[in-house]
């Protein structure tokens, strides 16, 4: 913060640095800093009439106090009100200061909910107040976010402070927020920081109050704002027109066991005409699991090979990016190009051949991890960067691969759809293309939840679809707390199988083994050597054996729903009906419970990322606590979706009409963050 800023609001230097803390640096942001709920100190509830679970104050002479120690220790205090009704107060973390404020014979006031324990009529934690000493507060008291050592007067006392010095004149104008019935800004802060007397809680709380629409409008405006000029931005960058001869790719489509679908065919002519614009494409091609993306991929990297430029896709695991390698090479080695493979377990020396015959134009197609995408690692002619499972890869790696490819052509692939809301919102700018058709001949997969006493039954399954000539997956249950316990969860569970099923040959596959002995065992399974591969989740993307047919999933009830339906969509895609086995062991969690009913009822990933994303809600579904992504503050997606539109709308005109407008609007709203949101 600097020192102009921390003078304007009469701060010290500590609470400066904790408002740092809260991401709070200018007087705006301070002004921004909205409260998260109110209290109300303004009047005093009798506690026979205090409402269950609802917070609200009371007022009480103690008449008994007394340090407990059973169930653990604890202070706990009786009240008796004037109408003679009685609470206990119960607190766990107490200190010496708390017995003398509550001693027998004192008048108190005691602020919070209350509940019914163990002791009968109880408040846990309430916030106490001398009531000999103070008069009731004249209006609500607001509650902000804070951080450890911030306390809630200093943080009021400079939120106050900030809202008499900072001009509060309003971005938006008159006329428009007359046509959109909003207030202006100045009166909405006003309001939410110091309400006035007549506001109750239940008012302040209601998200339909115009002071907070306001504020979500204004909020979501800037998103919308910052995501159209990011587009614009990209519509005026510059990139190579990558218009294929079709010399390669007809002699590929010809090389290909199967013809393409007709959704393969129409989302290939969607990319195919990005990439033959002068500026960068920024395409989304979205299909379940199994639809068939790799293809798609493929020949459009083939379109740009045809156009003399070089091709890099980046997946998010080293097995997955040498699948595609496997896959890639298998399909252009017979048209003479180069594919190559970059990973971070790669020798140094077979990395810098790689790196030369990739920096003098030799390779056409590099295939790797992130490590693709390290400073040193140049391309000749970089024309397309083609990244699978996007959604898997956190903000700052995207921002890194956008930074690298300045000028090329994107497309990203993903089997997680993206719900409308957040495509208006958070991936505005995002063409996007559906593979909306599976290839012909899929079977669909039975799936059945089996309880995990009963394995000995799904063993027998196991050896019944090997004896068939078919192939089993068998993943090994998540252990996310100790990766040396996956590991050996992952051994034994090998160990297990193969002395009750003497006769198959029985494979592992977890993170910790080498790339190539990774690759040994996936070509042994792909080839049939194999009967069974017992896997962690390392084959949850992309993994295609088509001869497998049977999946078992043990501890199901762990893994989360995408993970289970990516798992699951590795099996159905040969001749042979497939199935799908959940393994769970009790007691269930409502959560697991309803996850596990998801994934039996449904089979549509579209339909699945629908009911995940209505039980972990959007936050979840960005990843943004790893990522970083700013999330909305105030506005919520759904609920205010019809704000949402409402910004939509308005951002073009203002675009277009009052680009003063546009950049008071964004400075205030966005500041630095704004670099982010475009990714
Ligand atoms: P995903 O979309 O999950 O990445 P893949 O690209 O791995 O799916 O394709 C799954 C399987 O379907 C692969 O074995 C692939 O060769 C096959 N496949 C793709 N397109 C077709 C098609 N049009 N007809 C038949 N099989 C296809
Ligand atoms: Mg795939």
């Amino acid at each position: 913060m600097n020192p102009v800023t921390q003078k304007l609001l009469k701060i010290t230097d500590t609470t400066a640095k904790k408002l740092e803390k809260l991401g709070l640096n200018t007087p705006w942001e301070v002004v921004l800093h909205l409260p998260i709920r109110y209290e109300d100190e303004t009047h005093i509830t009798p506690i026979a009439d205090a409402p269950l679970g609802v917070s609200c104050q009371v007022e009480g002479e103690v008449e008994f106090q007394e340090v407990q120690f059973k169930p653990r220790r604890q202070l706990v205090v009786r009240i008796r009100d004037a109408a003679g009704s009685r609470l206990f107060l119960r607190f766990i973390h107490f200190y010496p200061s708390h017995q003398k404020q509550m001693a027998e014979g004192r008048r108190i006031r005691a602020l919070g909910e209350i509940k019914h324990g163990f002791f009968g009529s109880e408040m846990i934690h309430p916030k106490i107040r001398d009531a000999e000493s103070g008069g009731l507060a004249e209006s609500l008291t607001p509650v902000y976010p804070t951080v450890n050592g911030l306390s809630q007067p200093v943080l009021r006392r400079t939120i106050a402070t900030a809202l008499q010095e900072v001009p509060l004149h309003d971005s938006l104008p008159d006329a428009m927020l007359q046509s959109l019935k909003l207030p202006h800004l100045a009166e909405s802060l006003h309001l939410l920081h110091a309400p006035p007397p007549e506001m109750t809680i239940h008012r302040l709380s209601d998200g339909a109050l115009p002071a907070w629409q306001r504020l979500k409008f204004d909020e979501l405006l800037a998103q919308q704002l910052s995501m159209r000029l990011a587009r614009q931005k990209r519509l005026e960058g510059h990139a190579p027109v990558l218009r294929g001869d079709g010399s390669l790719s007809q002699r590929l489509l010809a090389a290909l066991p199967f013809r393409l679908t007709g959704a393969q065919q129409r989302v290939l002519a969607e990319i195919a005409a990005d990439m033959c614009q002068p500026h960068p494409m920024h395409r989304l091609l979205q299909g379940d699991v199994g639809s068939g993306k790799t293809i798609v991929a493929a020949l459009s990297a083939l379109s740009a090979v045809e156009a003399g430029y070089q091709v890099a896709v980046m997946a998010p695991t080293e097995i997955l990016a040498e699948q595609h390698f496997l896959k890639f090479s298998q399909w252009f080695e017979p048209l003479g190009i180069k594919v190559d493979w970059f990973s971070g377990s790669l020798r140094k020396k077979a990395k810098d051949g790689a790196k030369a015959a990739l920096a003098a134009g030799e390779t056409r197609i590099a295939i790797g991890t992130h490590a693709l995408f390290q400073d040193d690692v140049a391309f000749a002619r970089l024309g397309l960067v083609i990244v699978d499972e996007q959604h898997r890869f956190g903000v700052a790696q995207r921002l890194a691969l956008k930074n690298k490819g300045q000028d090329v052509h994107q497309l990203m692939m993903s089997a997680t759809p993206i719900p409308r809301t957040l495509a208006m919102s958070f991936f505005a700018d995002l063409d996007v293309s559906v593979i909306d058709e599976l290839p012909p001949n899929r079977t669909a997969v039975k799936t059945r939840l089996v309880n995990s006493v009963r394995r000995a039954q799904v063993e027998g399954l196991v050896l019944n679809t090997c004896q068939k000539g078919q192939q089993v997956y068998w993943v090994c249950p998540l252990i996310e707390e100790s990766e040396a316990l996956q590991l050996q969860t992952a051994v034994d569970t090998q160990l297990q199988l193969q002395q009750s099923l003497p006769d198959l040959s029985i494979g592992l596959l977890h993170g910790r083994m080498k790339a190539a002995e990774k690759a040994d065992v996936m070509a042994d399974f792909s080839a049939g050597k194999l009967d069974v591969l017992v896997a962690t989740t390392v084959i949850e993307v992309g993994v295609d054996v088509p001869n497998a047919s049977l999946m078992v999933i043990e501890h199901a009830e762990r893994m989360g729903l995408a993970q289970l339906h990516q798992l699951r969509g590795r099996v159905g895609r040969g001749a042979a009906v497939s199935s799908c086995v959940l393994l769970f062991s009790e007691p269930l969690s409502e959560l697991a419970k309803a996850r596990l009913k998801v994934i039996y009822e449904h089979t549509d990933g579209f339909e699945i990322a629908r009911q995940d994303l209505n039980i972990r809600g959007p936050g979840e579904f960005l990843g943004a606590r790893q990522s970083g992504v700013p999330m909305l503050r105030f506005a919520d997606l759904e609920e205010d979706m019809a704000l949402l539109e409402k910004a939509r709308d308005w951002a073009p005109k203002l675009i277009e009409e009052r680009p003063d407008v546009v950049e008071a609007h964004l400075n205030r709203w966005l500041g630095s963050r704004e670099q982010y949101l475009g990714v």
